[in-house]
């Protein structure tokens, strides 16, 4: 079985079901009980894998989380309750007091918020730089770095950094190269061919289809020598390059709670069986609106990387080659005439998410980005001038119309 849209559609489970279910039911319980009290030594110990407590391991998400693995190819995957909970979880793993992450300050809103507040107040710290600079990247990693992170295509400034070139930088610094790949999940983006070690994402986006629930996922390729990471070096010595799942699995997902729910991972694995076709779809029609509303006057700017004059242009094509994703920006004369237009819509919503199967649209300065401070938001490149567009996968004729007469009365 090779074919993404077969992958994500056919997973042998790992018990045979009582009565052939062709979806792996929704095991909503919180317990499962032992024949005997030797038998339930024996799996709380992990001599005899079986399912304990839900917060632990969970049939129905276990299910999703096996999925996933055979679709993107990892040597594993943990799911959790939200994309946050994911990336929470992994640098709470991976990182410890006094260390550092690289990264920059143009990576998603409440990540940012995450390693500049949360994380940084247990003593991890944030080393921002310009990570489509190769050699000041290379040049800010210290002995205390663990990890280069980077989100594929940043959310909301599109940005697309040379992944090869920092995944060679994280080889010879021995450190890992973690990808957020919220906007390009794997179909789109193959991540073990360009170097990264681990992929981290929301699936609460493109894999949840139609915006159903709540998901985070993180994928291990196998790749990385967890020797060389102080918090792992000693279950590497067991676990090999299962160190890191095996950690996640068996304690930090336990100690946290971040889990994602079993009627959760039902809805996501739901989902996942359509994200090729949806994929398509919704990446055909960013391309059409970028293109559209380059044409438009009233449009000072579009972004979008699968647009022939992006900067990004050359590596989206390379790194994305089905498709550079379905969020596009652009900008109009002031945050009145975005304010304007963004009222005048009637059929694109107006709401903070992404890859629904509904268009939606937001003004990010005044929303996600509403907590910094106009300066911050230069620096994080959020200008006020600047619309987000998170294309969905209704007929592209109606959303054009609908932008159409949006502007022209702006
Ligand atoms: C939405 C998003 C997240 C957070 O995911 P949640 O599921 O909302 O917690 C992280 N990274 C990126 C790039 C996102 O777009």
């Amino acid at each position: 079985m090779s074919g993404f849209a077969t992958k994500s559609i056919h997973a042998k489970f790992l018990k045979k079901d009582a009565h052939n279910a062709l979806h792996m039911p929704i095991y909503d319980s919180v317990a499962f009980a032992a024949d005997t009290a030797e038998d339930l030594a024996a799996s709380f110990c992990g001599r005899k894998p079986a399912h304990t407590y839900s917060r632990i391991s969970n049939p129905t998400v276990e299910h999703f989380e096996q999925k996933i693995k055979n679709f993107s190819g990892a040597q594993g995957a943990v799911a959790a309750a939200s994309g946050m909970a994911a990336l929470s979880a992994l640098f709470l793993t991976i990182a410890g007091q006094g260390d550092n992450i690289v990264t920059t300050r143009h990576i998603f809103g409440n990540t940012y918020s995450l390693f500049s507040a949360t994380l940084k107040q247990w003593g991890l710290e944030t080393i921002y730089t310009d990570l489509t600079d190769l050699r000041q990247t290379a040049n800010v990693i210290n002995e205390k770095t663990r990890a280069i992170f980077l989100e594929t295509i940043t959310n909301p400034q599109l940005e697309v950094a040379d992944i090869t070139g920092l995944a060679e930088i994280a080889r010879r610094k021995k450190i890992l190269l973690i990808a957020d790949t919220t906007l390009t999940p794997p179909y789109l983006f193959d991540a073990p061919n360009f170097g990264v070690h681990l992929e981290v994402l929301s699936s609460t986006k493109y894999i949840s289809g139609g915006a159903t629930s709540l998901g985070g996922l993180i994928l291990d390729y196998g790749a990385y020598d967890y020797r060389n990471n102080p918090h792992l070096a000693e279950q590497a010595q067991k676990f090999g390059p299962y160190a890191l799942l095996q950690v996640l699995k068996t304690r930090v997902c336990r100690d946290l709670g971040n889990i994602l729910s079993p009627h959760n991972a039902y809805l996501q694995s739901l989902g996942l069986e359509t994200l090729v076709l949806r994929a398509g779809l919704s990446c055909a029609n960013t391309l059409a609106l970028a293109r559209f509303l380059q044409t438009r006057p009233q449009v000072r700017k579009v972004n979008y990387p699968g647009l022939a004059d992006s900067p990004s242009f050359a590596l989206a094509q390379k790194q994305f080659p089905n498709g550079a994703g379905a969020l596009l920006t652009f900008e109009l004369d002031s945050r009145e005439k975005c304010f304007q237009f963004l009222n005048r819509l009637q059929l694109i919503r107006r709401a903070t998410n992404l890859n629904d199967n509904k268009t939606l649209i937001i003004h990010p300065a005044s929303t996600i980005f509403s907590e910094y401070t106009a300066e911050q938001k230069a620096t994080m490149g959020v200008p006020e001038t600047l619309i987000r567009l998170a294309v969905g996968i209704e007929d592209l004729a109606d959303l054009q119309e609908d932008l159409q007469q949006a502007l022209e009365a702006a």
